[in-house]
C-alpha cells in the first residue's frame, strides 16, 4: 500500500514501475526532468486517470574520468643501454624537446648524436622527458647519473 505524506501518495519502487501511472496503470506523460544532488526527478501526467507526479530515479556513481590535469615536473634523468648509448632530452629545432641517444662509438661518418624516430618533438620538456622515460621502461634502458647533458 502507498503511504500517504501531506496529502501525496508515495510509492515505493517495487510498489510502482518507471513510465507507468501508479494509480492506474496508465501511459505518463512527462515534463522537462529536474536534476537534484542525488536523483533526477520527472514530473508527469497520465494520459489516463489525468493523476499528476513525479517520477525518481537514483545517480548512481559510475567512476571517475580525468579530462585535464597539471603534473608535477618531470625529474631529468639520463638513460643508458648495455653497449653503453646514453639517452637524455634535448631541444631540437625551434623550442622543441624530445630524447636523444649518443653513441658511445659513433662509426665513420656517423653523427654522434640522433633524436628517437619513436618520439616525437613537443614544446613541452616536461612532456618530452616522460616520453623518454616511458621508452626507457620499454627498452630496458637504465638510469644513470650523468652531469652536463
Ligand atoms: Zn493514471
Amino acid at each position: 500500500m502507498p503511504t500517504v505524506e501531506k496529502y501525496q501518495l508515495v510509492y515505493s519502487e517495487k510498489e510502482s514501475k518507471p513510465g507507468a501511472c501508479p494509480v492506474c496503470g496508465g501511459e505518463l506523460d512527462y515534463g522537462t526532468l529536474e536534476i537534484l544532488d542525488t536523483c533526477v526527478k520527472y514530473p508527469w501526467d497520465c494520459k489516463s486517470c489525468e493523476a499528476t507526479g513525479y517520477e525518481y530515479a537514483n545517480l548512481v556513481f559510475d567512476g571517475q574520468r580525468v579530462e585535464t590535469v597539471s603534473l608535477p615536473p618531470a625529474k631529468k634523468r639520463v638513460y643508458k643501454d648495455a653497449d653503453g648509448n646514453l639517452y637524455f632530452v634535448r631541444g631540437g629545432i625551434g623550442a622543441t624537446f624530445k630524447g636523444f641517444r649518443r653513441w658511445a662509438n659513433p662509426g665513420k661518418g656517423q653523427r654522434r648524436e640522433r633524436g628517437l624516430h619513436k618520439l616525437s618533438y613537443t614544446p613541452d620538456k616536461d612532456q618530452a622527458q616522460r616520453d623518454l622515460d616511458a621508452y626507457a621502461v620499454q627498452h630496458g634502458l637504465t638510469e644513470v647519473e650523468e652531469q652536463g647533458i
